[in-house]
């Protein structure tokens, strides 16, 4: 399959050779030019739950010292093991304190330290270009102008959904305060995407009206978010957590957020704006989605993992009928997305192949199943976008702070998320 002609003037493409390597070997984990954390060993406190505290750690009488992203904590041994014993992803400890230590779930603090080191905000990415080839009569087609109005109009009302889903209902229901944490941090990255398509809307001119207009006319995008909305609607009301069917509501919950909306149902769209900028074209617009995308890793990863978690405190959720309606759920989602491709592409352009976008849908959709462990929909199915893994990865991989120094800049650690590496 032959893509772009000129694949190779892709303002991202010096980025991959120079950054594999080098990151692979210096920046996972939380290691930087400016802090070094120690690598926190388990020990062994009350149950067979494990605590992470400093290599080598001093031992006190009847104190815990632990060491959490570089700082040191000395505890009292006795409380830290009750409050580490209590600690669970629902009906655990609840208080309004916010004691994060010590830490149960180390992977949640290490997500939370990845998703601010990348940190970014939509004024530093300059829009002249783009706003340049909107307003010529012969650098974009219809189409090309078309697919950005859909990742626009879709994107408005998709990254609010999220957010709210998860303010509202994931992080209401969560007892571990890093949990709440990390996903305090994911509804955060919701707004500034929301923000950065405020920003697109008003560099462009596009008149927001239009854009609101299209969660209530373009049907594919109605019933997508009708989908979503359903599920978290479900769960907004006073419920009996130490019940089944209401963990199984929660676990749907986060399924159907974290795999099948931001982890398959953004990658239609995802997929076509990234290859209009593999084509140079929108090149602000194709950078910000670039960094949301990559924010997205993050989300997918943090919900596969409270997921697993979830499921692993309450095994008695995992039964296979509950397993075979997830799998239904993604069906689900998988046609939904396949009717908004035929919306986003009504007429195809190069290098924009409807069946190919459709084929990549069902290859994510696998890739997510695979996540968290149930059956495939689409067995052997193969990526037919490879130049777009090679450009996940990249985005995923490269320092942008390199090209600019701002005011947030806290840590050039930028860790390779596990969850798309090979996608
Ligand atoms: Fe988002
Ligand atoms: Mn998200």
């Amino acid at each position: 399959m032959v893509f772009f002609s000129n694949a190779k003037a892709w303002p991202g493409g010096a980025f991959f050779k120079r950054w594999t390597r080098e990151l692979e070997r210096k920046l996972m984990g939380f290691e930087s030019q400016e802090e070094r954390v120690t690598q926190e060993q388990p020990v062994e406190l009350s149950g067979s739950s494990s605590v992470a505290v400093a290599e080598g750690g001093e031992s006190v009488e009847g104190k815990k010292i632990i060491e959490v992203g570089g700082k040191r904590f000395v505890l009292d041994k006795k409380k830290a093991e009750e409050v580490f014993a209590a600690k669970k992803v629902i009906n655990g400890i609840d208080t309004m304190t916010f004691n994060l230590l010590p830490l149960k779930y180390q992977w949640a603090y290490d997500l939370y330290r990845n998703m601010k080191a990348n940190h970014w905000e939509p004024e530093d990415i300059p829009m002249n270009k783009d706003i340049e080839q909107w307003r010529s009569a012969d650098q974009l087609s219809d189409s090309d102008r078309w697919i950005v109005r859909m990742g626009i109009g879709y994107f408005s009302a998709a990254e609010g959904i999220v957010g709210d889903n998860i303010l509202h209902v994931i992080r209401e229901m969560v007892t571990a305060p890093e949990l709440k944490l990390v996903l305090g941090r994911h509804a955060h990255e919701e707004n500034i995407h929301a923000d950065s398509l405020l920003y697109m809307i008003s560099s462009l001119g596009i008149d927001p009206h239009e854009c609101e207009a299209m969660f209530v006319d373009v049907e594919s995008i109605v019933a997508k978010n009708e989908f979503v909305t359903r599920i978290s609607k479900d769960l907004r009301r006073d419920l009996d957590m130490t019940r089944i069917e209401n963990i199984q509501e929660l676990a749907k919950n986060m399924f159907v957020f974290g795999q099948c909306m931001e982890g398959t149902q953004f990658y239609g769209l995802f997929g076509m704006i990234l290859s209009l900028w593999r084509q140079n074209k929108f090149p602000g617009i194709g950078q910000m989605f670039s960094y949301t995308l990559r924010d997205e890793s993050n989300h997918i990863e943090l919900l596969r993992q409270l997921l697993m978690q979830l499921v692993e405190e309450n095994p008695a959720i995992w039964t296979n009928e509950f397993k075979d309606s997830l799998v239904g759920l993604m069906r689900t989602a998988v046609g939904l997305e396949k009717q908004f491709i035929d919306d986003c592409l009504p007429v195809e352009s190069v290098g924009l192949n409807r069946d190919d976008f459709k084929i990549y849908i069902d290859f994510i959709a696998d890739r997510r199943l695979e996540g968290v462990g149930l059956p495939l929909l689409n067995e052997g199915v193969k990526n037919p976008f490879p130049w777009l893994a090679e450009m996940m990865d990249i985005k995923k991989e490269q320092n942008f702070f390199e090209q600019r120094v701002t005011e947030y800049q806290k840590s050039s650690a930028l860790v390779k998320p596990q969850d798309d590496s090979d996608l």
